[in-house]
């Protein structure tokens, strides 16, 4: 096994995953005497927010990714390792990787994220993907392009019907933003290009098995939502369940529902760092974690955002969204700093919610701040403008925003490309009758 070479007279400070937790807690140690390694399986941090997004080829995965490297290029303390992490090793206090490195600690920050989670039905996964990394989101996007190349010169009625028949299971805020994204896409790309195909014989239902989508938000904004889809012509079944699913569609209860492209928006569960740290988790998997972050037997290996269950002083657990790992990784961070330069700790972690928001298309959003409502078009250039804010933050540059609105405006069409390996992943049928034919 590979170690790391590391200049050992300052203490090691190893961060897991370079998403919101992890990038806030290496940036709050900027300043910090420590010598700092962070260590991500991919090279870039991503934004997931907009992936749906790029799954519904309004904009290209560059657009809402960063290299790593490049976000810490002015952080002298940082050094970046691009690998898997498949152990911790607590007893030698070091990271163990996939590629056989190993990574010693003095403070471990875990900040690894989250999957998607088929509640039991993990052979689900193949018909119904999720999103969660770029490649699940251009193989997505894949997947729903090549349902409208294949729909355009089927004959078959039935056929073509279940090729234009999107399901998306999960009324929160993904799934919805989803169904909206996939009915602009339909309404403004498949309209214009294809001969065949309009809105009017394309079929696009929301499954929700809860009494009404987006449950975080108030009822008067859920509903709203649940308006502003079936104007745009999505049907949403709310109190009905997947039971299940397959590549010819999905069952809902007794209902069989033909549809060759179905989403997983349902559920996620947390990343097996748990495992990894032989620590006590949640059902979701989520690390149990004191009011410092820290496991309850060790003090210097801290866990934060999807990945942690932490319980705030009323108990309410901290929810899996990106400013709830931003602010704990900038408080672990913080937490890092003083330690090492024995100065008093910072006040204990308090989670400041801005509120929520959620977008149903280009013109339609509804945004909860406590102390404002706002539904429609008002609320979408407020949602617009809270990405676009929030995309710089760690891209940097006024021209990205500029360059991102003008493509998220205009159907950037370099987005609804199907690609190499992509064309290949959307041709199941044809390579399973190749295969039979050979056997
Ligand atoms: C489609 C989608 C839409 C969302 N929309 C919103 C939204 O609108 N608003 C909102 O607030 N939140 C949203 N979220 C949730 C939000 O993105 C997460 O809560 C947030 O990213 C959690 O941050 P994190 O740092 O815990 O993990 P992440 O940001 O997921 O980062 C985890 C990092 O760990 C790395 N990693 C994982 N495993 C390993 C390993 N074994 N070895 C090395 N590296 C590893 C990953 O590559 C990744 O870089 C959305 C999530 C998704 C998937």
């Amino acid at each position: 096994m590979a170690a790391i070479a590391t200049t050992t007279t300052i203490p090691r400070v190893v961060i897991i995953g370079a998403g919101f937790g992890g990038l806030a807690a290496a940036h709050a140690l900027k300043h910090a005497p420590v010598d700092l390694t962070i260590v991500d399986r991919r090279n870039f941090h991503l934004f997931q927010p907009l992936l749906y997004q790029v799954a519904t080829a309004s904009l290209s995965p560059a657009d809402i990714a960063a290299p790593i490297r490049s976000v810490l290029r002015g952080q002298a303390n940082a050094r970046v390792v691009l690998d898997k992490v498949v152990d911790v090793d607590r007893r030698a206090r070091r990271v163990v990787t996939e590629n056989g490195r190993s990574i010693p600690f003095d403070y471990l920050v875990v900040a690894t994220g989250a999957r998607h989670s088929y509640f039991g039905r993990d052979d689900w996964a193949v018909a119904a993907p999720g999103i969660k990394t770029v490649d699940d989101a251009t193989r997505v996007r894949a997947k729903i392009l090549k349902a409208l190349e294949e729909a355009e010169l089927e004959d078959d009625e039935a056929i073509r019907k279940a090729l234009l028949t999107f399901v998306i299971v999960g009324g929160g805020p993904t799934g919805v933003e989803m169904a909206g994204a996939i009915a602009e896409l339909v309404r403004h790309a498949a309209g214009r290009d294809f001969r065949r195909i309009s809105s009017d014989n394309i079929s696009i239902v929301l499954v929700e098995a809860g009494p009404r989508i987006l449950p975080g938000f108030r009822e008067e904004l859920s509903s709203s939502a649940h308006h502003a889809l079936e104007a745009m012509g999505v049907s949403v079944a709310i109190r009905t369940m997947v039971t299940d699913v397959s590549d010819e569609g999905v069952m809902l209860g007794a209902m069989r529902l033909p549809a060759r492209t179905v989403i997983w928006a349902a559920g996620v569960k947390a990343s097996p760092a748990g495992r990894w740290l032989d620590a006590p988790v949640d059902r979701a998997g989520r690390v149990k974690v004191e009011a410092d972050f820290s496991l309850p037997d060790d003090p210097a290996i801290l866990v934060i955002g999807d990945t942690a269950a932490y319980a705030g002083t009323d108990g309410a657990m901290l929810p899996g969204v990106a400013p709830a790992a931003k602010q704990a990784g900038h408080w672990v961070g913080s937490l890092i700093a003083t330690r090492v330069l024995s100065a008093p700790e910072p006040v204990p972690f308090r989670y400041r919610d801005a509120g929520s928001m959620a977008t149903i298309g280009r013109k339609f959003a509804i945004v909860d701040l406590g102390w404002l409502r706002l539904t429609g078009f008002p609320a979408w250039l407020l949602w617009s403008a809270a990405h676009v804010w929030f995309l710089i933050g760690f891209r940097s540059r006024l021209s990205v925003a500029t360059s991102w609105l003008w493509s998220y405006l205009t159907y950037e069409r370099g987005a609804r490309l199907i690609t190499g390996r992509e064309i290949a992943l959307a041709r199941p049928a044809t390579e399973t009758l190749q295969q039979k034919d050979a056997a």
